[in-house]
């Protein structure tokens, strides 16, 4: 059963890229229309116009909430009374500060995608800029949607694993193996820096894992020792990191980020192991989450309904034994969001289960995360803090 908004209308969505071209804008419209909370009513969807503008009528929008830019989009959202209460920001890194700075400082509700920005200076800004104005901010960190990561997180706040001692995080997939020119990796933005910003490794992937792992155990990195590395002959950014973290509430840790995990296609998962028992997960079985007790056999938890926290238990759509996935994690995040703005426009407090969602300030850790570890990469991995 999925909670009502009580709302008496959807909300309406805006989209900043995610265009017909766009890896990732397919996501957030698929998560934003899953439990009918949203319309899609406006977008600037592409760097280029025509381009954007076709798409968008074709998904059906509205020819005069489809617009050239980002900037035609907020002045006109800005003076209309039905402006959109939620904006997507699924463009390339580089843009996402200017683009969401805007947005927030004329009140709109931002989600943007990850990495928050490419510098921490404007990380931090952009926390200001929320904090001043008030508005709820979300950063697409979607893996945390995925019922049984909440189900993690619903246990190791219980005490179930005991005093958490040592994690281990990866995203490491091999879809960058080799160079573009001579084989498959495919030649987008994410190699530039000017775009990506500082590293690949970590800006692409690496954040995904650093934030599974805070999410879970409820801890943040205090302090990070990195080698950051190329494999691939000719690239400006990284394409391997190793990370180990200190965490502040005294667990220890290890990441790896890599595009050159040969053979790997996504290889995402966790392993958290405290003083009672370990768990881990995966995030290409994400209905299923290993739960390893110090004595006593081994335990899996399926994405069902029994026994299962709140936490995990609020938003079900499928009976147990129906998979559930990608998109539905994602739309776990988008009806959260949902939640929170909706009892602001009511005046009502939020669900409290709906306030799992990243914000920005765990955007912002990401960046200084990613900046801490190549300062420290650049030191011989010398050990630097990473608090924000
Ligand atoms: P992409 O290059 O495939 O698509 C970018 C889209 O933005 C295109 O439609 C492009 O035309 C449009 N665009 C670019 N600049 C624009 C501007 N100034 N105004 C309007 N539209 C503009 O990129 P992608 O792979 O979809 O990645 C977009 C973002 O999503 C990146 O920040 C990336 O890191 C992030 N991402 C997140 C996840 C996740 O799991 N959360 C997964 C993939 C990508």
């Amino acid at each position: 059963m999925i909670p009502q908004l009580g709302l008496g209308r959807r909300l309406r969505f805006g989209m900043v890229g995610g265009g017909a071209t766009s890896l990732i804008g397919d996501s957030h419209r698929v998560a934003s229309r899953m439990d009918g909370h949203y319309d899609l009513v406006a977008g600037a969807f592409d760097i280029d116009p025509a381009r954007g503008r076709a798409f968008g009528t074709e998904i059906g929008v509205a020819a005069d909430r489809i617009y050239d830019t980002y900037q035609d989009m907020l002045a006109g959202e800005a003076k209309r009374d039905d402006r959109c209460d939620l904006i997507a920001i699924c463009t390339p890194n580089s843009t996402h500060f200017e683009i969401a700075r805007a947005f927030v400082e004329h009140g709109f509700n931002v989600v943007c995608e990850k990495p928050l920005t490419t510098s921490v200076a404007d990380a931090v800004a952009l926390v200001d800029a929320v904090q001043a104005r008030g508005v709820i901010f979300a950063v697409m960190y979607g893996y945390t949607g995925f019922p049984l990561v909440r189900e993690a997180r619903a246990m190791v706040a219980a005490g179930e694993l005991g005093e958490i001692r040592v994690v281990h995080t990866e995203f490491a997939h091999g879809g960058y193996t080799v160079a573009s020119a001579t084989g498959d990796a495919p030649p987008t933005w994410r190699l530039d820096p000017k775009i990506q910003g500082p590293s690949f490794a970590l800006g692409d992937i690496g954040t995904h894992a650093l934030f599974l792992a805070t999410y879970i155990i409820g801890q943040q990195a205090s302090e990070v020792a990195a080698d950051l590395h190329s494999f691939v002959p000719g690239r400006t950014l990284d394409d391997n990191a190793h990370v180990m973290l200190r965490f502040d509430g005294g667990a220890k840790g290890t990441l790896w980020a890599s595009g050159v995990a040969a053979g790997v296609i996504h290889g995402h998962r966790i392993r958290v192991f405290g003083d009672k028992a370990g768990l881990e997960w995966h995030q290409s079985h994400p209905n299923e989450l290993l739960l390893l007790p110090r004595t006593g056999r081994p335990t899996v938890i399926e994405r069902d309904t029994r026994g299962l926290s709140p936490a995990s238990l609020h938003r079900q759509r499928v009976g147990a034994g129906h998979a559930g996935g990608y998109f539905e994690a994602w739309a776990n995040i988008y009806s959260d969001i949902a939640d929170v703005i909706a009892a602001r426009l009511m005046n009502r407090p939020p669900e409290p289960l709906a306030l799992q969602f990243p914000t920005v300030v765990d955007g912002a850790r990401g960046v200084k995360f990613i900046d801490a570890a190549m300062a420290s990469s650049q030191r011989g991995g010398a050990w630097v803090s990473a608090e924000l």
